[in-house]
C-alpha cells in the first residue's frame, strides 16, 4: 500500500526526483540545536507555499512527539511557515506535495540526545512519523523521505549538530527513517473505526476498537484506562492481536 523511497543530492534535486516520481508526501529529517542545552521542543517547517494539509501534518506530529515524550511544541502551534527567517524553506518549497521539514528534538539538550541516541527513542519518533502518514495519506503511495545534511552533492561531508554524548544529527536522522521505512511498508490499509492501543515503550500489550465518539480517559492514580460507553464487539488481547499487529512490533 506504501512505498518509502529515499531521495540524495541537493535539496532542490531531491524535491525535483519526488514530483517526477508523483510522491504523495515528502518528509525531511532533521533534529535541532541550540547553544543553550535547557532548550528542548518539537516543531515542523513547512514551506512559505505550504499547503493546508502540510501544515495540519506538521501540526499533528509535533503534538504527538510533545505528548511521547512531554516536551513543549515550538513554533506556531508546532510549526514554522517558510522556516527559521527562511532557513528550511528551500528544502521544501519546490515540492509539488504535501511536505515537512522535521525537528522533533534537540541534540543539544542532554535528555533530547539520550533519546535521539537511544533504539528505543528511534523507534518511538519512526512510529508517529509512520502514524502520521497513514493518517494524512490514507490511500497509500509513494513516499518521499530526505535525510538532512546528509548526501548532498554540493556538500558530501555535512552531518548536521553534533549529538551530546557523540554522533550526528544526520546519522541518527536517517537511524529513524529506516525504521520509519519498515513500520511504514508493514502498514495495513487504513481501516474504519478507532482503535485504542495500550504500549510498553515500542511494544503493543493491547490493542482494541472504541466508538468515535467514546470517552477515553486514564486515572493515573488508580492505574485504570477507561473506555466509556458499552464494550466494544471486538477486543483483542496480548496473544490474540492479530498477524498484522503482531508483525508491525515483531520484526524490527
Ligand atoms: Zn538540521
Amino acid at each position: 500500500m506504501y512505498t518509502v523511497r529515499f531521495y540524495k543530492g541537493d535539496y532542490f534535486d531531491r524535491q525535483q526526483q519526488a514530483n517526477a516520481d508523483g510522491c504523495a508526501a515528502y518528509a525531511e529529517h532533521h533534529f535541532n540545536s541550540s547553544e543553550n542545552t535547557a532548550a528542548g521542543y518539537a516543531v515542523v517547517i513547512v514551506g512559505s507555499n505550504a499547503s493546508q494539509t502540510s501544515r495540519n501534518w506538521g501540526r499533528w506530529y509535533a503534538a504527538a512527539v510533545a505528548r511521547e515524550f512531554g516536551i513543549p511544541v515550538g513554533g506556531d502551534a508546532g510549526i514554522l511557515v517558510g522556516g527559521y527567517n527562511g532557513r528550511g524553506d528551500g528544502n521544501l518549497r519546490h515540492t509539488s506535495m504535501p511536505a515537512v521539514l522535521l525537528e522533533p528534538l534537540f541534540a543539544s539538550n542532554p535528555q533530547h540526545a539520550a533519546w535521539i541516541r537511544s533504539d528505543d527513542g528511534q523507534s518511538r519518533l519512526a512510529r508517529i512519523l509512520s502514524e502520521s502518514v497513514q493518517r494524512f495519506f490514507q490511500s497509500g503511495g509513494l513516499i518521499g523521505f530526505s535525510v538532512g545534511h546528509k548526501y548532498k552533492a554540493s556538500s558530501p561531508n555535512d552531518r548536521g549538530a553534533p549529538v551530546l554524548g557523540g554522533g550526528t544529527e544526520a546519522d541518527f536522522a536517517e537511524k529513524v527513517l529506516q525504521k520509519a521505512k519498515v513500520m511504514i511498508e508493514a502498514a495495513e490499509a487504513v481501516g474504519a473505526g478507532r482503535t485504542i492501543r495500550v504500549m510498553h515503550g515500542d511494544t503493543l500489550l493491547w490493542a482494541g476498537s472504541a466508538d468515535e465518539d467514546a470517552d477515553v480517559t486514564l486515572d493515573p492514580v488508580r492505574g485504570l484506562l477507561r473506555i466509556a460507553g458499552a464494550a466494544p464487539v471486538v477486543t483483542r488481547i496480548g496473544g490474540a492481536a492479530p498477524a498484522a499487529r503482531r508483525r508491525r512490533t515483531a520484526g524490527r
